[in-house]
């Protein structure tokens, strides 16, 4: 009998919580607490409170399967207060199996669910800067994840997404779809769209990037919203007009920073101060070590969508300054591990529906009903890289009969990353740079 580490990586295990870290390498650690992540901070995405309902059987099995593997002491799913439906579903489930996995509640606040701040909230522990939970002796898993994890030791790859359909279609819906699915395939499920020119969003409002045209394991929403929506225009906007409004529009108010919930943890991340270096001067001509917070950065969003009064977006100034600095070959310096939490920091928690107010998606938070059925579709595009690491290379070639779960592209040995298998079975048509497309037999062409 193989490891579960082992059976994890074959059947192409990798966080579903939009991160894609591959899960075997956590399930190989070692580790004093395992928690499940159920706080789905983003609004309007309704995946993880649905699973922790539906699969609460699997997700316990899951967190016992991980905890026992990394010999862990302590098994918490940490979820948020206002999830009732999930948390009675849980209890029942852990009275039954006798289960000591623990509940954590959490308040309604963003970004509940960030690695760092979740960790703290829920062992006091502080995640060094630069650092991962497993630094601080914690592995962290999505909720989703721990039922694929599940589902990997009873030989079942990763075939499906779960994800929630939301903002302006006609029915607002949560379904199971085969990864690789086309997004106007599941937007026609969700009854269509209710307004003619948009854009989707893979992934929550806050975080999601806009859509490549198809899902991949790590997709946990897709948001339909108008052309002229706030966040999309934000999103849109091209980085050196960003980059112009640091200089010209920055009153170094620092609310950005009072607000980064890094910075509130303890970490040297301030936003504001990086915005007076990039306003003053060209990024380039920064000493680096300068401009080695910008790596401590989540982008969670919270300083350009949430906190500035302007119209600054310091998320992706930082965004595009890590790029470069990555590019340039500058590593991290920051991994200070002594440090304390800022004593305002629980007051300036940010409440879920305060946020969704302010980037105008308040009109859009209705039920999202889980759909027991998953969908079926004729074709899928199943990208070869949906995980940290590196991308797979294929293992089948044009014209070649595929059946749903078998393994069509791995990484090389030894490298970071995971298999990906056929989400329907079909004929492969094309074996693209990035992705393998498959059509099922008797589909249109
Ligand atoms: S996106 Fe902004 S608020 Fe969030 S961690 Fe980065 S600097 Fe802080
Ligand atoms: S909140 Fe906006 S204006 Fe204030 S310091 Fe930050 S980027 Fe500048």
């Amino acid at each position: 009998m193989s490891s579960l580490a082992e059976q994890v990586r074959e059947a192409g295990v990798v966080g579903a919580g939009g991160a894609g870290f591959p899960t075997h390498v956590k399930a190989a650690a070692r580790a004093e607490f395992v928690i499940a992540n159920g706080a789905e901070c983003e609004p309007l995405l309704r995946v993880d409170q649905q699973l922790m309902i539906a699969e609460a059987s699997e997700l316990i099995r899951g967190v016992e399967l991980m905890s026992e593997a990394v010999g862990a002491s302590r098994s918490i799913i940490a979820l948020k207060k206002k999830y009732q439906g999930a948390i009675d579903a849980l209890r029942t489930e852990i009275a039954r199996r006798e289960s000591r996995v623990e509940l954590s509640l959490l308040g309604s606040y963003y970004p509940a669910g960030d690695e760092q701040v979740l960790v703290y909230d829920v062992t006091g522990r502080l995640v060094p800067e630069g650092g991962i939970p497993m630094d601080v002796g914690v592995v962290v898993n999505n909720v989703g994840t721990l039922i694929n994890l599940c589902r990997a030791t009873e030989g079942r790859p990763v075939t499906h997404r779960v994800l929630t359909v939301a903002g302006e279609v006609r029915r607002p819906v949560t379904l199971s779809v085969p990864v690789g699915a086309f997004v106007e395939d599941i937007i026609a499920a969700a009854g269509g769209t209710t307004v003619d020119e948009y854009e989707i969003l893979d992934g929550g409002p806050i975080m999601g990037a806009f859509s490549s045209g198809y899902v991949s394991k790590k997709t946990t929403g897709l948001i339909v919203l108008p052309t002229d929506h706030k966040q999309v225009l934000y999103k849109r906007r091209a980085i050196e007009i960003d980059i112009k409004r640091a200089s010209w529009a920055c009153d170094q108010c620092r609310y950005c920073t009072d607000h980064c919930p890094r910075y509130l943890l303890g970490h040297r991340m301030e936003p504001h101060i990086i915005m007076r270096l990039i306003g003053q001067q060209r990024a380039d001509c920064i000493p680096p070590e300068d401009l080695a917070e910008a790596y401590l950065c989540s982008q969670c969003g919270v300083c350009g969508m949430y906190a500035c009064p302007t119209t600054i977006s310091p998320d992706k100034v930082i965004s595009a300054l890590v790029e470069e600095m990555k590019e340039k070959g500058v590593k991290e310096s920051l991994l200070r591990s002594e440090f304390t939490p800022h004593p305002v920091r629980e007051g300036r928690k940010i409440p879920v529906s305060r946020f969704a107010a302010r980037i105008d998606v308040l009109r859009y938070d209705r039920d999202a009903p889980l759909q027991k059925e998953p969908l079926t579709v004729s074709r899928v595009r199943i990208p070869l890289q949906q995980h940290v690491g590196v991308p797979c290379n294929p293992l089948v070639s044009a014209g070649e009969r595929v059946e749903k779960g078998m393994k069509i592209g791995d990484v090389p040995e030894g490298s970071l990353g995971a298999p990906v298998h056929a989400s329907i079975s079909g004929t492969v048509e094309h074996v693209f740079d990035d992705s393998i497309f498959i059509r099922s037999p008797g589909s249109p062409g």
